[in-house]
C-alpha cells in the first residue's frame, strides 16, 4: 500500500489516539486512522503520528481485515446517513441560536416598551396633576371675583334701599304736613280742641 494512495484516498481523515497501537519506525505509538476508499471503506489502519505535520517515517498496517463488499456498502451507508445526521444538527442549532437570538431580541424590545410605558405614565401624571394645579386656581379665582361681585352689588342695593327709605320717609312727612295744615286751616281741629280732648 503506498502513501500516496492513502493521502489522495482519505475522507475526512477520521483518527483516533491509541495507547495500545504499534509502535512506528520513529518508535512512538502509531496512530489509527479510518480510509475511505473503496476497496477499504470503513478499514482502520496505523500510520505514523507524524503524518500531517511532515517528517514522518512512512509507517503502515492495516489495524481491520479486509472487509467484504455488504460490509463496505453498510459502512458507507452509515456514514452517509451520518453526514445526514451532522447537517440536520448543524441546521437545528442554527435554528436554535436564530430563535434564541429573536427570543432575546423580543425581550429586550419588551423591555424598552416597558419603560417607555412606566415613563409615559409618570409624565401623564404629573401633566394630570400640573392641569388640577392650574383649575383649582382658576376656580379658585373664579370664586373670589363672583364672591367680590356679590358684595358690590349687596353694597349697591343696600345704598338704593336706604334712598328708597329716606324718600318714602319724606313723602310720608309732606303728606302728613299738608294735612295737618289743611285740618287746621278748615278749624275742624285746633290745638287747644285737641288739648281738652287728652
Ligand atoms: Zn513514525
Amino acid at each position: 500500500m503506498s502513501e500516496s494512495h492513502i493521502t489522495g484516498s482519505l475522507g475526512s481523515g477520521e483518527s483516533e489516539a491509541s495507547t495500545e497501537g504499534p509502535k512506528c519506525y520513529c518508535d512512538l505509538r502509531a496512530k489509527s486512522t479510518i480510509a475511505f476508499y473503496d476497496e477499504n471503506f470503513g478499514r482502520r489502519f496505523w500510520g505514523c503520528v507524524k503524518f500531517k505535520d511532515g517528517g514522518h517515517c512512512n509507517y503502515f498496517a492495516w489495524r481491520d481485515p479486509k472487509m467484504c463488499s455488504f460490509g463496505r456498502r453498510v459502512i458507507r451507508q452509515l456514514r452517509v446517513m451520518h453526514a445526514q445526521s451532522l447537517g440536520e444538527q448543524s441546521a437545528w442549532e442554527s435554528n436554535e441560536r436564530e430563535l434564541r437570538h429573536q427570543t432575546e431580541v423580543i425581550v429586550a424590545m419588551t423591555e424598552q416598551h416597558r419603560a417607555k410605558i412606566i415613563n409615559m405614565s409618570k409624565q401623564h401624571r404629573i401633566e394630570i396633576e400640573n392641569l388640577n394645579v392650574q383649575n383649582r386656581a382658576k376656580i379658585d379665582a373664579m370664586i373670589s371675583q363672583h364672591r367680590h361681585e356679590i358684595e358690590v352689588e349687596r353694597k349697591v342695593s343696600d345704598i338704593k334701599i336706604s334712598g328708597y327709605r329716606a324718600a318714602l320717609a319724606f313723602c310720608l312727612f309732606l303728606i302728613f304736613g299738608i294735612l295737618a295744615s289743611h285740618i287746621f286751616s278748615t278749624g275742624l281741629c285746633t290745638p287747644s280742641k285737641l288739648m281738652l280732648a287728652a
